[in-house]
């Protein structure tokens, strides 16, 4: 078991004391190839931010003394102007700083994100830094300013590093945070480190807590409340005061839209439940069908010029092709020929010749929409094909949350979760890549030169084979769904 509590440790007790508890305990998951990728991308810019001060010292172990003596020692001396990666310990409390400057006789302390400078998600950041402030505070560190690092919309490939951030000061909200940190950490502290785990109490933490269905609330049920599709956090409040998590106990003065009671009666009854109306929603569809999927590729730092940080490129494109319900289906695809470049050009030309004038296009969420309204709006020239493009989309998600549930959704109508309901024959787990944030990952290192000559191909391959995957899993869904609408009673023949 672990000794220390890291500011991850004590983020995660804010979102519930427990998950905290188990985390000491057993350890935090290991990061996916995805999760490293973006790790990887926080290191460079944190590193890029340090070139902003001149002449600071990074913090490390040296000369048998521990970053957190090291870092003692520079904040006691007058040579180094600021400190990277500044480390203090107090009780079972660590904290690093990626920035420390002077400010007067105390120390501006500035933590460097990957967000943009006009993040919805600031009040996360200011907690992130409130918890850094209150351990430095705790060491005895005067810190009289907090400032996060943030990223600049107006940055475009290739400026300078000064015009990469936006140094926002958030002084006034850290205070009053790390305030409440300050009060809240003794305890905090006795309840992780005790031997009896918290008592859990459900909250929407549950969702992505590894030890839900294993050891914690869902432990022994069938199914649970937080399966209901888009419960409201307000009713979510409710079934925690009340106590229920089993959704055999769900109350029936709960108010629920027709997707959540067709949900929890499939999950009451333990089979599907196929409305009536499915058929009218699948003859809207209309002959030959092309099932299209889009792969993107999007950095912290932008790829290719002319382009913003975070900035979605999209890179590749699979659409099976079918000229009827009985037809063979044929398959077109599309790869960035060259990574190094931006090709978004010569792939709509190539997705406006291969999607045709006719028939519907048939995507799984709105993505594919956004994407291609992006293309409009960025080859003006090509807007009229492309705005005929997304008069022909039809959202075979949609269609299927309001008229089929599957208890093994579990909640979600993310194709990953309605495939192997579905059509369980169709499984990604042999593939390489197995989702979207991999293939990200894979196509920026190649467009990096990280992985290239036989890396490359390879990669060229299962990038393909993924997507393919994608569009074939659709047009198997669309069979299943054909076949569930022809089973209804008033279905027409
Ligand atoms: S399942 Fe919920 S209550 Fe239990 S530890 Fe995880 S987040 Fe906390």
């Amino acid at each position: 078991m672990k000794e220390t509590i890291s500011k991850q440790d004590w983020l995660t007790a804010q979102r519930c004391l427990g998950m905290a508890w188990y985390g000491l305990r057993t350890g935090y998951e290991a990061p996916s190839e995805a999760e490293l990728f973006r790790m990887l991308q926080g290191q460079e810019i944190g590193s890029l931010a340090r070139q902003l001060y001149p002449g600071g010292t990074l913090v490390s172990k040296a000369n048998g003394r521990s970053a957190v003596e090291v870092t003692q020692d520079l904040l006691a001396g007058t040579a180094t102007p600021a400190l990277f990666e500044a480390t203090a310990e107090v009780g079972p409390f660590v904290a690093k700083a990626d920035i420390l400057t002077r400010d007067g006789v105390g120390w501006h302390v500035i933590e460097v994100k990957s967000s943009f400078s006009d993040t919805k998600s600031i009040s996360e950041l200011v907690d992130d830094l409130a918890y850094t402030v209150m351990i430095f505070r705790r060491a005895a560190v005067q810190i009289s300013k907090a400032s996060l690092a943030l990223l600049s919309r107006t940055y475009r490939f290739g400026d300078s590093t000064e015009r990469l951030f936006d140094i926002v000061d958030r002084t006034d909200e850290v205070n009053e945070r790390a305030q409440e940190f300050d009060e809240q950490a003794d305890d905090v502290a006795r309840i992780l480190f005790d031997q009896t785990q918290p008592v859990p109490k459900l909250v929407s933490a549950c969702r992505d807590c590894p030890t839900y269905e294993g050891e914690c609330l869902a432990s022994g049920l069938s199914h649970t409340v937080l399966e209901i599709p888009s419960l409201h956090h307000t009713k979510l409040k409710r079934l925690s005061q009340e106590g229920v998590v089993n959704i055999s106990e769900l109350p029936t003065d709960l108010k629920l839209n027709p997707t959540q009671q067709r949900a929890v009666g499939a999950m009451l009854s333990g089979s599907a439940i196929v409305e009536p109306a499915l058929s009218a929603a699948l003859q809207k569809i209309e002959w030959p069908c092309h099932y299209l999927d889009f792969e993107t590729v999007a950095t912290v730092l932008p790829l290719y010029p002319t382009l913003g940080c975070h900035r979605q490129v999209v890179t590749q494109f699979s659409i099976h092709h079918r000229g009827s319900i009985d037809a063979e289906p044929s398959h077109s695809e599309y790869l960035a020929s060259d990574p190094k470049e931006n090709c978004e050009r010569e792939l709509t030309e190539a997705l406006i010749e291969k999607l045709g004038k006719r028939g519907s296009i048939i995507v799984y969420t709105k993505f594919e929409e956004k994407r291609i309204e992006a293309l409009r709006d960025a080859f003006p020239d090509l807007a009229d094909y492309l705005q005929s493009i997304v008069a022909r989309l039809l959202d075979l998600e949609k269609i299927i949350e309001g008229n089929v549930y599957h208890p093994e959704f579990r909640g979600s109508f993310s194709i990953k979760k309605v495939l192997p309901a579905l059509v369980p024959e169709l499984s990604y787990a042999e593939l390489s890549v197995r989702d979207g944030d991999t293939a990200i990952a894979r196509f920026a290192r190649m467009a990096k030169g990280e992985i290239s000559g036989d890396g490359a191909e390879t990669t060229r391959r299962q990038l393909l084979k993924y997507c393919e995957m994608d569009t074939y899993a659709m047009l198997k869904l669309h069979e299943t769904l054909l076949r569930l609408a022809a089973r209804q009673p008033d279905a027409e023949t």
